[in-house]
């Protein structure tokens, strides 16, 4: 990029949004999982309608790690080290902080998302990495969500002190500070000096996003180690907006923010009850239609819908594509990802098989293992109609119980080898997520309720086609219309059931719905399944996109 564009972009008043991951693309592997890719689509989007955004995070340059699988399905990882020379610019200014005694100096790397529209969002990626910081300082941008409680606070007080900071040196007008999740709450804090401890104005310029329906996810740092860690701050005002006892993030983003949200109006709710006390909104999250959708169903798109990447809502209007189109895109995008999926996973999966779906972060609530629950019971269905299954997800490296999971599905596999496909595919990522979400008939979704905050596989899913088979929590509540826009697994979350009432219902669901309901419609009344794509496009991905998130933003948050 031209010098004079680079200060094209670098100008003029902004809103800043500022996220520990984001999740550009592949290339840039700043990402763990769906608040990183989250935070992508909200750039993404913002290129695209022009919005005044500048993204702050961290480099991450040593992670998210490459995920390998032994014969026993065992995780291994290995460094994905990434060179962020080949697209990014390493930008002149310099700022500092004071970590542990020493000053810290924090530099950025530009990355412009640009869009077709001429839109471009600027993305400063911190980094600490240079030989003017001793090792340890160096390395507080290299692991994402590495490292211990000390590091993480290290990370944290980078991203929201030096983010601050950077966007001052950089000669920035803020309009708005946008925290999504509490890592960059330190901003607030920041701009507390900034603004001579005018907490009102402070407020005034603080919009938080929270993702974390359960206390225990929330980060909390004891006052002992942030006096050792950044002997500097003013404990006194932590201790006023973030707790006494602890410093809670999430707390302090909520004390210093007027404008908060949740990603999902059931995640509203939960926060609400979790947080007495605040006025908590709900903007439920989006996809970039563009970024998610497959080469073929864009092509259809491009066809019969013109102006759809631009203007998402015309995705209602599907049903002027032909029936037997929409098939066929399907077909394809199948096709490519059950090719891929052979060739890198030992399989042999069949393009005219009913597929299934599900790939996350390998995390106990999201329960990957819930649809083994009886293997007899799987054999059962699968004689009648046949189906096969393709799962995918990484554990954190600490995570002994994430790896459990991926080894279990391992062994299910094998036990059910002589009747039913079943392949894993290694190394999620944005680009193997695009090929699933593109690819399976139906996705499958089945959380620990109330833990998913919103979830947006299934919206991606739903922009190629895809049917959404999930339990009602996150988004799914808000998108769920039973046989029409998907199926239901369990009961809705207005009902009063207890757990072990509910796990049966969920599991007789699960099995029912996909004996009974799914495969007898796929096979046997085709034309009944087409229509029910389209209604995942004309009624899910025309509204669940990051077009309408990021306007609702503009309108409810940014003015
Ligand atoms: C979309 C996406 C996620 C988030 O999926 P959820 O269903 O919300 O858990 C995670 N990882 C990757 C690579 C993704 O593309």
């Amino acid at each position: 990029m031209q010098t004079n564009e680079l200060q094209g972009v670098l100008k003029g008043q902004k809103i800043a949004y500022f996220s520990m991951e984001i999740g550009l693309n592949s290339q840039i592997p700043t990402y763990a999982g769906g608040l990183g890719t989250l935070a992508g689509d909200a750039i993404r989007s913002s290129a695209d309608l022009k919005l005044p955004l500048v993204a702050v995070t961290l480099i991450s340059k040593y992670n998210y790690f490459k995920q390998k699988l032994d014969s026993t399905g065992r995780q291994t990882e290995q460094p994905n080290v990434w060179n962020p020379e080949k697209l990014l610019t390493l930008l002149p200014n310099e700022v500092n902080i004071q970590i542990e005694g020493r000053t810290v100096k924090v530099h950025a790397w530009l990355y412009v998302c640009q869009s077709i529209t001429g839109g471009a969002v600027p993305v400063l990626f911190l980094d600490t990495d240079f030989d003017t910081n001793n090792q340890a300082d160096r390395e507080i941008s290299f692991y994402l969500y590495g490292g211990d409680e000390r590091y993480r606070l290290k990370q944290e007080a980078v991203l929201g002190f030096g983010g601050v900071r950077m966007l001052d040196s950089l000669g920035f007008q803020i309009r708005k500070y946008h925290m999504n999740e509490g890592h960059s709450s330190f901003l607030a804090v920041e701009l507390m000096h900034k603004h001579n401890q005018d907490a009102e104005k402070v407020k005034e310029l603080c919009i938080f996003t929270t993702h974390t329906p359960v206390e225990a996810g929330h980060d909390r740092f004891n006052y002992e180690l942030i006096q050792d860690t950044l002997p500097t701050i003013d404990l006194a005002l932590l201790k006023k907006y973030g707790g006494q006892e602890r410093l809670n993030m999430t707390r302090l983003a909520l004390n210093l923010s007027n404008y908060i949200n949740g990603g999902a109006k059931r995640h509203q709710e939960i926060s609400s009850k979790m947080f007495t006390g605040y006025e908590i909104h709900a903007i439920t999250n989006g996809v970039h239609s563009y970024t998610w959708t497959g080469e073929q169903y864009r092509k259809l798109y491009d066809k019969y819908l013109p102006g759809w990447a631009i203007e998402p809502e015309l995705l209602a209007k599907v049903d002027l594509i032909p029936d037997g189109e929409i098939w066929q895109a399907h077909q394809q995008q199948k096709q490519t990802l059950i090719d891929f999926t052979n060739q890198t996973s030992n399989t042999h999966l069949d393009p005219e098989v009913f597929t299934l779906g599900f790939a996350r972060r390998a995390t106990e609530y999201k329960r990957a293992t819930l649809l083994f629950t009886n293997l007899d019971r799987l054999r059962t269905i699968n004689k009648t109609n046949k189906f096969q299954a393709i799962f995918a997800g990484k554990a954190h490296p600490r995570d002994e119980g994430g790896k459990h999971i991926i080894e279990q599905i391992y062994n299910y596999t094998q036990q059910l080898k002589i009747d039913l496909n079943i392949a894993y595919i290694e190394n999620y990522d944005m680009d193997i997520a695009a090929k699933m979400i593109g690819g399976v008939d139906v996705w499958l979704n089945t959380p620990l309720r109330p833990m998913e905050a919103s979830g947006t596989s299934g919206m991606k899913a739903a922009h190629n086609g895809v049917m959404n088979f999930s339990v009602l929590d996150g988004w799914w509540i808000e998108g769920w219309i039973e046989n029409l826009t998907g199926w239901a697994i369990g009961p809705h979350p207005k009902e009063t059931i207890d757990d072990s009432a509910c796990f049966t219902k969920e599991i007789e669901d699960l099995y029912n719905k996909l004996e009974y309901i799914i495969l007898p419609t796929f096979y046997n009344h085709r034309d009944e399944w087409i229509q029910l794509m389209k209604n995942s496009i004309g009624k899910i991905a025309y509204y669940f996109n990051s077009h309408r998130m990021m306007r609702r933003y503009v309108t409810d948050a940014y003015l």
